[in-house]
This record gives structure tokens, C-alpha cells and sequence, in this order.
């Protein structure tokens, strides 16, 4: 959520540079931004610094930087908004400073004890213009910044008041430094040529400048000036050295190339990531599916569309493995905290490894002894660095809001543990191997073209229902969760089995329902569900390897067993983005939502 970014460094045009960036983080959803900058002109002929901030409501996409009068700069940082404590107006975008720009703050997450330190502020007559929280951690560190006149020390200090999760960036007018710390959000330190340092909370901000970079982990802060970046220990309250780490994708796999949108360059990716995915280090598979097999209970743990697929993980050990693996969403787990002990696995799945409910989850699964392992597509994420063990998705960076790349990598991997545990990982990977190629074979204009003629069709309607049957159940909710999000028709998703004892109400005449069929056992059951939806007037859509009868419209996908959760869930992404270019919505960037969710 919310997008940060700074630099300090040799460089004059620094609010240029990182007003750049967060156009580069515009895929993580946001409400309005800003920018601050120091500068230093001379005034009466003496050197006087000030810091200049600018900040609007709305999208940054489409300003020409150029229409803004920047000031030179060697130290700036910018800001994109989401926000959590009061609306969305300019006086509440960041920075956010205090009396005489001493300090000067973006915020990404939640002081949570924020109105308590409030008023202990409101006593020592500090004024307040905007609601948020981040206004009042200013005036935090500002009290003690008037007390030390040491703008670390002072940062120190505040940091131990405040409660929550969140990353802070600090400068002052009076000091050339940068000052960032963390606890629960991301931040990633870049390193430049010749001294210079940026700091976001995802690398695409500045991967057009390096491609090295450092981890700031919980409680650390950095502190980033002329002599370079020192690192800090919150903790420990000392030093502590950082390993530099290469990045190996390079700038055109974050962008959109010759796409209109991310989310249809995501999907269109799918023809290569299913590949990628699976092509893992065998031994570390066999590892994990040992450490399945021995493990004393082993929870699958996601939120959203990947609370889905850790569902579908579910039905794919027990058809593969005949194993049991406990589901929760990283929201509800810690209510299951009881049962985990020294023995169990917790498996975090999350494409940004930073979603924090997940985050938290693993947190307490670790206090309680859980082994941990993560199954994540951002390497050196939070919890790829929290786990024992970490798989990575190798989807590439997904920018869309909507997972869809992510989600099917998660899938084709959890297919392939499940088959090293039933002890056939070679079926499994021939399986998965043969899938990929049939999807990119599938992924092409004509196939594109049949579903937006359905999109064309039924764009109108006020609501939407998805079934499916075991392995394609979760992938029932997972479609409705994709139209919901991006054409914001109400839809919703359901196992074909339970329409009869309640759902079935909801069918009108013409009301679409999108079946989705694998050729297995569950075939004819679910296709009776089918029947039954339209004899009440509903408008079935069959995603099913053959057509049938019931089918008011059929899309066809590949027979490919076990992975069928995989290739059903993609026309239904394909058909969300086009409902939601036909409704006049952003598929990037739809409301209320954000990418990565670093609150709880
Ligand atoms: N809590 C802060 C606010 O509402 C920060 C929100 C964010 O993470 O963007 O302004």
C-alpha cells in the first residue's frame, strides 16, 4: 500500500528523480501524493535551506513533471497516499511537517497510539492541520528534535513511542540527511554510483538507477548522508552491516510495453510463467514435501485471491498426496494459534511477501515453534526473509492491483509439492510442462476476442455468480473475487453443491453464472448444477474442455486433470478486464483497492 520513495546523493534534480519514481509505484493504489525537497539558496548572500512541498489529490500518472517548478535538490522524497486516518485532501497527503520545517516526514501504515500522543502534543501547545496520524508522529519527533537538537537521536527516541506497523522517512531543513525506519512496512534501500542512496517501499522506483540493493529489516533504521548509509539495530541499539544483493530483473518486465494495462500484460504473461514457476530446484521440492510429511499439522496461509489458492492447495494434497493441509486466511489464523506447536509448518503464500495479516500470522506461528516456509514472488521480502525455507514464484513483477500471474504460479507450485509428496514429482512436473505450453497455445487474439464479445454481452448486468466443484470450487470464489475488483459487478462464487440450500434464490432471468467444469469426477455434478441455475432463468457460461448442452456460452480450456484450477481461473481474468474497460473503469488501479496491503 502507499507508495514511498527518496534520494540523496550528488544529483541536483532529486524531486524530479523520485517524482519519477512513485509514478513507478502507481500500481500499488493510492489517493493523492506528494513531494518534498531541501534546497539551499542563498538569501542575503548566506547558504539558507528550506524544503520545498508540494502536494495534490489524485493520480500522478498523467502530470508532466515538467509542468512543475521544482527547485534543485540533492535530498528529496515523495509520497503516494492511501489513506487510513482522515479523507483525502491535500492537507492530509504527506510530507507532513512541523513548525518551521524542522521535520519533514512521509508515513507509510498506522501509528496506532497516535490520539494518546495527541493529546499529550495538544498540551505542549502543538497545532495540527490535518487528521492524520503522521501529522501527529512529526510533531512526535519534532519534541524531541527540540530537546537534542539531533535529528537520529530524536528519531530514535520517537520511534520507541510509537505503536503499529509502519515505515517511516524523516528529513529536516536543517540536516543533509535521510533518516528511514521500519517496523511491519517495507522499505528497500537502493544503492547508486558515487554515494548516492535511495530508499522505497518496492524497487521499481528506482530500478532505472541500480541494480543493487539492501533489506532494511523490522525495527533497523538507516541513516543515509554525506559519509554514506549506516545502518542501525532498534533492538540491539547498534550497528549493523548490510549484504548487498543483485537484482536480476531488469526495467521492460515492470512495464507495460505494448499493453494498454498491466493487468492484461499480466495475464498475457502466463504463457511463459507457469514455466518459470516450475522450473525449481527438485531437491528443495523434495525437501519441502518431506517437511510436509513430517510435520505435525501444516497450515496454508494466504489472504484475498491467495487465501483462494491456498484453498485449492487443500484439494490438491488430498487427490494427490491423500494428505491433509489446514487452510486460514492470514486475517483469522492467529484464532488457531492453540493448535500450533513445535513440529507444525506454517506456509505463508502472498505475492508481495509483505501482506501484513499474512505477515502476522507467520509471526505468531514462528513464536509457537512452527517451522516456517514462504511462498513468495518478491525475493527479499518480508517474509522470505522470516521463513526457514523460501520458494519464489518467478512470475515477474506484478503491477496490476488483481493478481493473475501470481496466482496461477502459486497454483502450478503447490501441484508440484503436492506430487513430490505423493512421491511422483516427475508426473507432476510432466503434467505442469504440458499445461504451460497448452496455455500459451490458448492466450491468443482470437480466444481474447471470443471472451470480450461475451464481456460485450452481459457488461450491464447487476450481478454475476461463478460455481465449481472441489479443486474448481475455490476457483469459483477466486473469479468472483476478479470481477468484483475490477468491474465492480456484484458477483459472487459458490460451490455448485450449495446453490440448493440458499443461493439458487438469487437467479433471474438472464443472470449470468460462470461454470467452471474439469473433466474428473465432479464433471456431471457440477454440470447438474448448471442445469439448475438455468432452469431458473440464469444465462450459464461453461469454461469446460468440451461444450455442452447447458452451456449458453462456452469457453473452451484444456483437458489437463489436476491442473484444471489453473487453466479455468484464466478466461475469467481475461473476461473481468474486459467488463472492466467496457464499464469505463482503470483495471490497474481500481477504487478502494491497493496492491501489497501492509495494514491490517
Ligand atoms: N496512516 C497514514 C495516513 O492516513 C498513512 C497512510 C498510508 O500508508 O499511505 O495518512
Amino acid at each position: 500500500m502507499c507508495g514511498i520513495i527518496a534520494y540523496r546523493g550528488h544529483k541536483s534534480n532529486a524531486a524530479r528523480m523520485v517524482l519519477e519514481g512513485l509514478k513507478k509505484l502507481e500500481y500499488r493504489g493510492y489517493d493523492s501524493w506528494g513531494v518534498a525537497a531541501r534546497t539551499e539558496e542563498k538569501k542575503g548572500g548566506v547558504e539558507t535551506p528550506d524544503i520545498f512541498i508540494h502536494k495534490k489529490i489524485g493520480k500522478i500518472g498523467e502530470l508532466n513533471l515538467s509542468e512543475l517548478s521544482l527547485p534543485r535538490s540533492n535530498l528529496a522524497m515523495a509520497h503516494s497516499r492511501w489513506a487510513t486516518h482522515g479523507g483525502v485532501t491535500v492537507k492530509n497527503a504527506h510530507p507532513h511537517a512541523s513548525l518551521e520545517k524542522d521535520i519533514v516526514i512521509i508515513h507509510n501504515g498506522i501509528v496506532e497510539n497516535y490520539l494518546e500522543l495527541k493529546k499529550e502534543l495538544i498540551k505542549n501547545r502543538y497545532e495540527f492541520v490535518s487528521e492524520t496520524d503522521t501529522e501527529v508522529a512529526a510533531h512526535v519527533i519534532h519534541s524531541e528534535y527540540a530537546k537534542c537538537g539531533d535529528l537520529e537521536k530524536a528519531v530514535l527516541n520517537a520511534l520507541k513511542k510509537f505503536t503499529g506497523r509502519y515505515a517511516f522517512l524523516v528529513m529536516s531543513k536543517k540536516h543533509d540527511m535521510l533518516i528511514a525506519a521500519r517496523r511491519g512496512s517495507p522499505l528497500i534501500v537502493g544503492k547508486g554510483e558515487n554515494g548516492d542512496y535511495f530508499v522505497a517501499s518496492d524497487i521499481p522506483a528506482f530500478r532505472a538507477h541500480t541494480d543493487e540493493v539492501m533489506y532494511l529489516d523490522d525495527e533497523e533504521m538507516v541513516v543515509i548522508d554525506e559519509s554514506g548509509a549506516r545502518f542501525m539495530d532498534l533492538k540491539k541499539n547498534k550497528e549493523v552491516t548490510k549484504r548487498l544483493v543483485k537484482i536480476t530483473w531488469d526495467t521492460k518486465e515492470a512495464e507495460k510495453g505494448a499493453f494498454s494495462h498491466f493487468m492484461i500484460k499480466e495475464i498475457m504473461d502466463q504463457k511463459e510463467t507457469i514455466h518459470r514457476a516450475i522450473n525449481q530446484d527438485e531437491k528443495l521440492i523434495k525437501k519441502v514435501a518431506q517437511a510436509i510429511d513430517k510435520a505435525f499439522g501444516t497450515y496454508l496461509v494466504g489472504c484475498g485471491t491467495t487465501g483462494k489458492v491456498c484453498m485449492v492447495g487443500s484439494y490438491l494434497f488430498s487427490r494427490i498426496a491423500h494428505k491433509h493441509i489446514n487452510v486460514e486466511f492470514g486475517s483469522e489464523f492467529p484464532n488457531f494459534r492453540h493448535f500450533i506447536r513445535k513440529g507444525s509448518l506454517f506456509v505463508a503464500v502472498s505475492q508481495s511477501g509483505e501482506t501484513a495479516d499474512t505477515l502476522e500470522a507467520m509471526e505468531v506461528a514462528k513464536e509457537k515453534g512452527a517451522k516456517l516456509m514462504a511462498l513468495v514472488n518478491v525475493e527479499g521480502s518480508s517474509m522470505d526473509r522470516l521463513a526457514d525455507i523460501s520458494i519464489y514464484q518467478k512470475a515477474g513483477p506484478e503491477k496490476a492491483v488483481a493478481s493473475t500471474k501470481a496466482t496461477t504460479a502459486q497454483m502450478a507450485i503447490l501441484t508440484l509439492i503436492a506430487y513430490a509428496c505423493a512421491g511422483n514429482i516427475v508426473e507432476g512436473k510432466k503434467l505442469l510442462l504440458e499445461t504451460a505450453s497448452l496455455i500459451n497455445d490458448m492466450l491468443n487474439p482470437r480466444y481474447e476476442d471470443h471472451i470480450r464479445t461475451l464481456a460485450e454481452k452481459i457488461k450491464d448486468v447487476e450481478s454475476m455468480y461463478v460455481i465449481g466443484r472441489g479443486m474448481n470450487y475455490p476457483m469459483a470464489l477466486e473469479g468472483a473475487i476478479k470481477l468484483q475488483e475490477v468491474s465492480y459487478i456484484h458477483a459472487e462464487g459458490f460451490a455448485g453443491g450449495e446453490l440448493k440450500h440458499g443461493p439458487i434464490a438469487l437467479i433471474t432471468k438472464g443472470t449470468p453464472c460462470i461454470a467452471l467444469v474439469a473433466n474428473d469426477e465432479m464433471k456431471n455434478e457440477i454440470l447438474s448444477n448448471a442445469i439448475e441455475v438455468k432452469a431458473r432463468g440464469g444465462f450459464i457460461i461453461g469454461v469446460s474442455p468440451t461444450n455442452e448442452e447447458v452451456f449458453d456460452y462456452w469457453i473452451k480450456v484444456p483437458d489437463v486433470g489436476n491442473a484444471s484450477p489453473i487453466v479455468n481461473i484464466i478466461p475469467v481474468q481475461i473476461l473481468a478486464y474486459h467488463l472492466a474497460l467496457l464499464r469505463k473503469n482503470d483495471p490497474d488501479m481500481p477504487r478502494n483497492l491497493a496492491k501489497s496491503v501492509t495494514v491490517k
